[in-house]
């Protein structure tokens, strides 16, 4: 068995946690091949699951960002109705109650009581309300729905939306600040070209910004594809009514947070929650990271995040809940459910934990800082 973790470890280790433009004789599409053949093997297996058996936590918090019916058509920047609809089947399935986050704060600190989920949404997407909800209200299972101040009021410089609209407009870009021109003649050509340039992107917000002048030439407006795809006032209003929606905090801006000097960070957590209270009359309590990465937030965020008067805060750290979260209530996981086409074993890794022991090498499987 050591042998097994071993080159478990060691695989993990090289392609799970390979930084961006890490060896460059793998290329990034066969990266994420060998990274997906990880986790089928692994959730599959039985030893597997045995190993990270410990990794299984009280809770878990599902991320989810759009839902589309055409998922291809949208670059794969989202997963499909089906896909939720499977999720929630299989938490029901495992026996997890799925919860808003203040009842998970209460059963954290309650060892009587039952296993749980949270259902999170990202960045206010109007299709939350149109084709997440319904599903939801099937499950009577409540949902958060964390929002940027800068997405309802058209402000946001959603890069990741202009690229979109970008790739799906022509088939052939030339991206300056890349020093690239990418074909992209098919789907699969699109998919790999947007991933390509998030990956170039990372954490670094002037290379964002970079892309402006190429948005600029194609005239590609980001505040009118905002108003595409995002709720605006009147619709937050009329969503954070209904009776399984908590709206949470996403910062004013959704820029890299940890990029900011202490005060523009501070701004950027505190005014987006003052906003929501006053759109919505509401106490506005939990909070989550835009891009939730190391690279984008920290400790101090997570200070920062507690002074603003959240209770929690939400990374995409992978892992699932411990008490022991109850110490360090605004840097806990998530795992990532909403990219497109999950397959059976990497949703059975995310429920059972196991995916935490895979990128983490076998650490430790409270996740904090790290
Ligand atoms: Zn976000």
């Amino acid at each position: 068995m050591s042998y097994f973790v071993q080159n478990l470890r060691r695989f993990a280790g090289e392609l799970m946690e390979d930084p961006v433009g890490g060896p460059a004789r793998i290329s990034a599409a066969l990266k994420v091949k060998w990274k997906t053949g990880l986790e089928e093997t692994f959730g599959s297996s039985g030893m597997g699951r045995r190993l990270a058996a410990r990794y299984r936590g009280r809770g878990v918090v599902l991320m989810f960002h759009e839902i589309h019916e055409d998922v291809e058509g949208n670059l794969r920047m989202g997963c499909s109705p089906d896909q939720l609809r499977t999720v929630l089947s299989a938490l029901r399935a495992e026996g997890r109650d799925v919860i808003t986050p203040d009842e998970a704060m209460k059963r954290l600190a309650d060892p009587q009581a039952g296993d749980f989920a949270i259902m999170t949404f990202d960045d206010g997407y109007r299709d939350n309300r149109t084709l997440a909800l319904p599903i939801l209200e099937e499950f009577g299972a409540p949902m958060t729905m964390f929002v940027p101040t800068g997405m309802v009021t058209r402000e946001a410089y959603a890069w990741w939306l202009g690229l979109r609209a970008l790739f799906l407009s022509s088939d052939e870009v030339e991206i300056e600040a890349m020093e690239r021109r990418l074909t992209l003649a098919d789907a699969p050509s699109r998919n790999a070209a947007l991933r390509q340039v998030g990956l170039w992107i990372g954490t670094d917000r002037a290379r964002a910004d970079a892309l402006k002048p190429t948005f600029a030439r194609h005239s590609i407006s980001i505040p009118a594809l905002i108003d595409e795809v995002a709720m605006d006032e009147r619709e937050i209003r009329s969503f954070a009514a209904h009776p399984l929606v908590t709206i949470g905090g996403h910062t004013t801006s959704h820029t890299f947070l940890s990029r900011l000097d202490d005060a523009a960070a501070y701004r950027d957590i505190a005014d987006n929650k003052r906003y929501l209270e006053n759109l919505l009359d509401r106490p506005v309590r939990h909070f989550a990271y835009p891009y939730g990465t190391e690279g984008a937030c920290g400790k101090r965020e997570a200070e920062y995040v507690r002074a603003a008067g959240f209770e929690t805060g939400f990374t995409t750290r992978s892992g699932h809940l411990f008490p022991a979260h109850l110490s360090t209530p605004c840097l806990m996981p998530r795992e990532d459910a909403g990219f497109a086409h999950m397959s059976g074993s990497q949703l059975e890794n995310r429920l059972s934990g196991a995916r935490r022991a895979l990128v983490t090498q076998f650490g430790d499987p409270v996740a904090g800082l790290r």
